[in-house]
């Protein structure tokens, strides 16, 4: 009679729980391997598709694992060829357990589980018997919820939609290098529309996605936690119901509700601004520059100070350090102090011309600050133009005379004569 219920290896026998006692130390025994072994993360959990839960102990655990007595990780791993089976846990856990939909427990699982791997979204979740009459008050909360809020037809349907519980990683470099606008316009499109990490870089950072490959949107997504699973969640949504919607998770999404209100506030203005245009636009001056005691009036060249020292000016740079070490005008050859200055603005440039190294020149800060602010700039044949907004003096401290030139290629060219024709004040 024992035979018949156990499969033999060696001394390795497997043989199926009779007492839900077994069952508890076998979960508990499942929750801390998977913390502590490696074999028991990753490629597993992607095979179980039947999930138990005891509320008592606040635990999942798959039904191979738990439905054999005194089951470990070592034994789990060694177990090929010993005949365990699903189906047959399956059928033995029937006992206590009984199936249920609860929409919001997948995300639980999600949250416990789907720590240590990936996990297979057709799970089905089993809870105790005993247990039961709790979940069903749980589902009837929800349902109340969804009563009250009649009225907007589709946040009707949507509210039986669990949103997945955010998965905040705590790398911040992408978050931290741009403002809210930014971010909330990142948020918005890839919970609203869907648009992918590189479509992002391009049309709202205003990178080119070939070099950035998506990866400052992801940054931004990922440090506020939103993964794939929340794309597109709310296509089908205004943002105030999806405002809402949130409001009513259990999870906390307070900073993309945040960010929702914010671009919310600010719709009708992102309404009115096509996708792509540029970037610097929306540039808000860091503290430093708006703490100033009185309201200035932010000029481009000022936004463009800010934009340099913040995106992609490493990038730009160490391109432009390949073709020449050293200030266009002068001497300064210490990389430190080089600016890699954009002819043509970089908020009035597209992604491609941000890039193009025809459209950088490598200067000192001093220079860089007369080009950029339109004092010089340089005719066809590479002879400098200096505006006779500079006296003799300054001229001579900022190092500026009328014999110095640069050679240009064609394309330098055109972008200089967008220079002289836009920015250079004569
Ligand atoms: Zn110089």
């Amino acid at each position: 009679m024992f035979f018949m219920k156990g499969w033999v290896i060696g001394l390795e026998e497997f043989v199926l729980v009779d007492q839900l006692d077994e069952v508890k130390r076998n979960m508990i025994q499942f929750n801390n391997d998977l913390k502590e072994n490696e074999e028991m993360r990753g490629r597993f959990l992607s095979h179980f598709r039947q999930w138990y839960y005891i509320r008592e102990i606040d635990m999942f655990a798959p039904s191979k694992f738990i439905g054999y007595k005194n089951m470990n990780a070592s034994r789990y791993n060694n177990k090929n060829g010993a005949g365990v089976d699903g189906r047959k846990t399956e059928v033995v856990l029937r006992k206590w357990f009984v199936k249920k939909e609860i929409p919001s427990f997948f995300e639980k699982l999600q949250e416990r589980i789907g720590l240590y791997g990936r996990i297979k979204e057709s799970s089905k979740i089993h809870i105790l018997k005993t247990e039961e009459s709790y979940f069903n008050s749980l589902l009837d909360e929800q349902r109340q919820v969804y009563d009250v809020t009649k009225g907007s037809g589709k946040l009707l349907i949507n509210l039986l939609k669990v949103i997945p519980a955010l998965e905040p990683v705590n790398r911040s470099r992408e978050y931290n290098l741009y403002n809210d606008s930014f971010r909330d316009r990142v948020v918005y499109k890839y919970l609203f529309h869907s648009r992918t990490h590189r479509w992002l870089d391009e049309h709202i950072i205003g990178l080119n996605p070939d070099e950035s490959r998506g990866y400052q949107a992801m940054g931004i997504l990922h440090f506020i936690g939103l993964k794939d699973k929340h794309k597109g969640i709310f296509k089908d949504l205004g943002i105030q119901e999806a405002i809402q919607l949130l409001e009513m998770q259990n999870f906390d999404f307070n900073l993309v509700i945040q960010s929702l209100q914010r671009y919310q506030q600010q719709d009708t203005a992102n309404r009115d601004i096509e996708e792509g245009s540029s970037a610097g636009e929306y540039i808000e001056l860091e503290s430093n520059v708006t703490a100033a005691p009185e309201q200035i009036e932010i000029t481009e060249t000022e936004k463009e100070q800010v934009i340099k020292s913040r995106i992609g000016q490493s990038t730009f740079k160490k391109a432009l350090l390949g073709i020449e070490k050293k200030c266009r005008l002068c001497g300064v050859s210490d990389e430190r102090f080089l600016v890699a200055s954009h002819i043509k603005p970089w908020s009035q440039s597209n992604y491609q011309e941000r890039l193009d190294v025809n459209n950088g020149l490598l200067l000192c800060p001093n220079h860089d600050a007369l080009f950029d602010k339109g004092y010089i700039s340089f005719d066809d044949d590479g002879t400098i133009m200096i505006s006779d907004g500079l006296d003799g003096a300054t001229k001579v401290f900022l190092n500026v005379n009328e014999s110095m030139n640069i050679r240009m290629n064609e394309s330098t060219k055109e972008y200089m004569k967008w220079h002289w024709e836009n920015i250079y004040n004569s």
